[in-house]
């Protein structure tokens, strides 16, 4: 029987995750630029952490966890986001009786149950980062600049930055109420997904993609207007901080994210190049999530972005990355008896430091040849004859065709040398 992977999978074969390997490098400098080092947390999680931590009302809870039962009963769901598990690792390990603030990275697959299109996929995966303990503005516009350094040096075209505030628990009420008190008399004519978050998460309404739903908003209040003194200041400081970092971005009172942990700035990053799953980033200030997951309050702001729609990016913008280095020197084997020095020669290199490659399909030396030539190799030995008897090999360098007689021993301080040049 021939299996397949399942739907809404990847297969990352060579050549991807030489890729793979090339940004998540690049995203591990950005983030010892800033500070920010690596968490990583289980896979699995116990589903009661994100039915609280991502919300209840939310898509990825009502349809799209991975849920299942362990051989113990225990309920437990493949983590479909980063940010719970942030939170309870930070409270459960006492971070916050540590030096703050709390600066977390982390990267890796998520497991959505949706259905698979371009840019959708049910393992997907994220690079993501916290920062737990400070509630300035700074702090907001520091994930922000780290979002944008990455997109800016990867030099993608055409990227859009969203910024909004939710306000905080002083001023949204209000603001909540006088959204229902507008679309009240619209409410039949809502989609039924707004219907039922009229009551429980009317915010999210204001996102809504239905296009009827979205005429019923035409002059809606927005959040802007509605911020208290210290969200007003909060958020004009943010955006003072990203003025000064030259970082574009447009005020976009849509965007929002509807749960009462959610506070303050809220932002996204767009990308009209790579079709209908355009966002390539979204995060924003949680100052009441700690609190919910059963922590101290503590302030926190991040942001989670989606890895395959990088790619995505990339391709459609023709940005090549580097290709994977290839290997340094080919241990080529002239006749059978000189095999076991030959792979001797090839390990004592490799642990001098060396790319090797060698042979174990025993080819002819011309196959052989042929074959370090196709990797592009810049340097191969050749282990065999007379050069071996006399404790020697050659060495060949492949671009002038020049070659040279080695002792053994200064094999590698030779190669060593000519690859630093
Ligand atoms: P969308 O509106 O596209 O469903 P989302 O609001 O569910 O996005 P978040 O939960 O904020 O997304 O996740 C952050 C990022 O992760 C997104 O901006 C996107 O780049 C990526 N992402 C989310 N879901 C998927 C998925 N199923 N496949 C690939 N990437 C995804
Ligand atoms: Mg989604």
């Amino acid at each position: 029987m021939l299996t397949k992977r399942p739907r809404g999978t990847n297969d990352f074969l060579p050549e991807d995750t030489a890729k793979w390997q090339y940004l998540e490098n690049m995203l591990r400098g950005i983030c010892r630029q800033f500070g920010y080092a690596e968490l990583r947390t289980p896979i699995f999680e116990e589903t009661a952490l994100f039915l609280r931590g991502v919300g209840d009302t939310t898509d990825i809870v009502q349809k799209e966890m991975y849920t299942f039962e362990d051989a113990g009963g225990r309920s437990l769901t493949l983590r479909p986001e980063n940010t719970a598990s942030a939170v309870r690792a930070y409270v459960e390990n006492k971070l916050f009786a540590g030096q703050q603030p709390v600066r977390l990275f982390y990267m890796g697959p998520m497991f959505r149950y949706e259905r698979p299109q371009a840019g959708r996929f049910r393992q997907f995966h994220q690079f993501g980062v916290e920062c737990f303990g400070a509630a300035s503005p700074a702090a907001d516009a520091e994930v922000i600049a780290l979002a944008w350094e990455f997109y800016r040096r990867l030099g993608l075209q055409g990227l859009e930055m969203n910024l909004n505030s939710v306000g905080c628990p002083n001023c949204r009420p209000a603001y909540r109420q006088a959204l229902q008190d507008f679309l009240r008399p619209h409410l039949a004519e809502l989609c039924p997904t707004c219907q039922e978050r009229f009551e429980k998460n009317p915010l999210r309404i204001l996102d809504c993609k239905n296009p009827q739903c979205q005429q019923f908003l035409q002059g809606a209040p927005t959040t802007l207007d509605a911020l208290c003194d210290d969200c007003r200041e909060h958020f004009a400081a943010v955006q003072d901080y990203l003025q000064a970092a030259a970082i574009p971005y447009r005020l976009n009172t849509k965007l929002v994210r509807g749960l009462d942990y959610y506070t303050n700035t809220a932002f996204e990053i767009l990308l009209s190049d790579i079709g209908a799953q355009s966002a390539v980033c979204g995060g924003g200030r949680y100052n009441g999530l700690v609190e919910e997951l059963g922590g101290k309050p503590a302030p926190g702001v991040g942001f989670a972005l989606g890895m395959e729609r990088v790619f995505s990016a990339l391709n459609a913008q023709e940005i090549e990355l580097p290709a994977a280095p290839g290997i340094d020197v080919f241990v080529a084997v002239l006749d059978k008896q000189a095999q076991t020095q030959a792979f001797q020669l090839a390990c004592e290199l490799r642990s001098q430091g060396l790319a090797v490659g060698y042979d174990t399909l025993e080819r002819s030396l011309k196959a052989q040849l042929k074959y370090a030539d196709s990797q592009k190799v810049a340097y191969v030995l050749l282990v065999g004859g007379d050069e071996l008897t006399r404790g020697s090999v050659a060495l060949r360098d492949m671009q002038s065709s020049e070659q040279i007689e080695l002792p053994l021993p200064e094999v590698g301080a030779v190669l060593t040398a000519r690859l630093l040049k």
